[in-house]
């Protein structure tokens, strides 16, 4: 078994994975650590959750830590460039805490608050820097900022780095970065047109990847619910008055939407809290300061929130609103089953999302597998209940209503892609030494997905987690909790 003693770290590095809890490096980690600390441009593909962040960022401190050097005034050796404010702040923790016995700085800058201090904070230099693209740029045209110093570059979440929002403010950060560095990318889904762009940024680039670009979290039990779009407030509250749905995360397409959705929660006496694009960044930062340190049981939130953000122990993803992007559900559910932890994810589907979901389908190649509404809420729901019903009193109602769609033009026997992408892991799951632990668990789970309890009309699944939520049940029984990098 790989472990963390055979990548030559310094001795502090090591001393830091203890301190976290870290045993044995996950799949992305073996795979892109030794060529990260040969200092090999990289691109990697894993799906979110599995360790990405320790990938590039213990190589990248190893690395400067052999190699050291005096900061230079608004300079940085090390810059790291994240699509959102919130894993910003997340990554520069992550560098904080495995760097905690290094002598190297880290300083995290994102918009939406005063410039001051960080400019004050960049005046002396940084080793690492993590910033959104935006302020980056800003503080550069301040002359706070050069980034000829730079020696290694990491995209996290490349794929929406380099795509139409950001794609021009890159090209101006690249375009005053040195030639001679080395460049880090890595996302969980890689669209072959900005897999192409890509290639503008890397040199020589390995490619590694834990799972096939967009394959949805293993552990996350999937499920959609049609109902129609005037009963999903009934239905959210109707889920939630279910004491396992524990820690929530409720996405909307839109900031309205979970402005309304939340005012609703409220109105309903469930604790919620919203976080969007037109949120102060304190109020941002103070929802999802409440969300993870548990007071707040729901945090609703728009795409804003679906990439990057690691919160302890999130039980249930609700997709109140399906994405119109198919590659923001993998970023959606994957806030659930982190770090090893079971999760579960439930779609709300109305009528003019089902081409959203046929979307989803596609992308992950999986069906996703179709619950009934819970009986209570059936009565006067119009056309949803119907599908419902359909689904519900059918034998294997929630695989095989699943699977109509995609099923209905097959011959007898024939399986569906679905059932093909499952058939190999539930093999895998068979055998005891077959893979990992991940893959006996979505074995499992596949199957526990048709249980039902029997005193509910919701499927067992959807009513409890079978498995302990790592990382939650670590911090209960007193593991170190994370230092913050103070937001500059
Ligand atoms: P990431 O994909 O970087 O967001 O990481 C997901 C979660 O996995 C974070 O909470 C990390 O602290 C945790 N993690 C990363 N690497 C390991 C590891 N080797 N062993 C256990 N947990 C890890």
């Amino acid at each position: 078994m790989p472990s963390f003693d055979d990548f030559g770290f310094l001795p502090p590095i090591l001393d830091a994975l203890a301190v976290e809890g870290y045993v044995t490096p996950t799949p992305i980690q073996v795979q892109a650590i030794p060529h990260a600390m040969a200092g090999r441009d990289l691109c990697g593909i894993a799906q979110t959750g599995t360790g990405k962040t320790a990938a590039f960022a213990l190589p990248i401190l190893h690395r400067l830590a052999v190699r050291p050097r005096p900061t230079r005034r608004g300079a940085c050796r090390v810059l790291v460039l994240s699509p959102t404010r919130e894993l910003a702040s997340q990554i520069a923790d992550s560098f904080t805490a495995y760097g905690r016995g290094l002598p190297l700085s880290t300083a995290v800058v994102f918009g939406g608050v005063p410039f001051g201090a960080q400019q004050r904070r960049l005046a002396s230099g940084v080793d690492i820097l993590v910033a959104t693209p935006g302020r980056l740029l800003d503080l550069i045209d301040r002359r706070a900022l050069v980034l000829s110093e730079v020696e290694i570059l990491v995209l996290d979440e490349a794929d929406r780095m380099l795509d139409l929002g950001f794609i021009h403010a890159l090209k101006r950060i690249a375009r005053l970065l040195p030639p001679q560095r080395q460049t880090l990318l890595f996302s969980a889904t890689m669209p072959r047109s900005i897999a192409a762009l890509a290639e503008d940024y890397l040199a020589d680039p390995v490619r590694v990847a834990v799972a096939p670009a967009a394959t949805t979290v293993e552990r996350v039990e999937q499920s959609v619910i049609f109902v129609p779009n005037e009963r999903k407030r009934d239905l959210l509250t109707a889920l939630l008055d279910n004491p396992s749905f524990e820690r929530v995360l409720v996405f909307t397409r839109t900031k309205h939407g979970a402005d309304r959705v939340t005012r609703h929660l409220v109105g309903a006496g469930i604790d919620a809290a919203a976080i969007h694009g037109n949120k102060s960044q304190p109020q941002r930062e103070r929802a999802l300061a409440g969300f993870r340190n548990g007071n707040g049981r729901v945090l609703v939130a728009t795409d804003i929130a679906a990439r990057g953000i690691d919160v302890e122990g999130v039980s249930h993803v609700i997709n109140f609103e399906l994405p119109n992007v198919p590659e923001d559900y993998v970023h959606r559910i994957g806030r659930t089953a982190r770090a090893g932890a079971a999760g579960m994810a439930v779609a709300f589907c109305s009528d003019d999302e089902r081409p959203y979901l046929r979307s989803i389908e596609k992308l992950t190649t999986l069906s996703v597998p179709v619950v009934p509404m819970p009986s209570a809420l059936r009565h006067g729901n119009g056309g949803g209940e119907d599908r419902v019903e359909r689904a519900a009193a059918s034998p294997g109602a929630r695989s095989g209503a699943a699977s109509q769609s995609v099923t209905r033009q097959r011959a007898p026997g024939q399986r569906t892609p679905s059932q093909r992408a499952i058939e190999p892991v539930r093999q895998k799951a068979r055998r005891p030494e077959g893979g990992t632990s991940g893959v006996t668990e979505r074995g499992n789970t596949r199957r526990d997905a048709t249980r039902r309890d029997p005193g509910s009309s919701l499927p067992a699944f959807l009513l409890g987690r079978e498995q302990s939520h790592s990382r939650a049940a670590a911090s209960r029984r007193g593991a170190p909790q994370r230092k913050r990098t103070p937001a500059i």
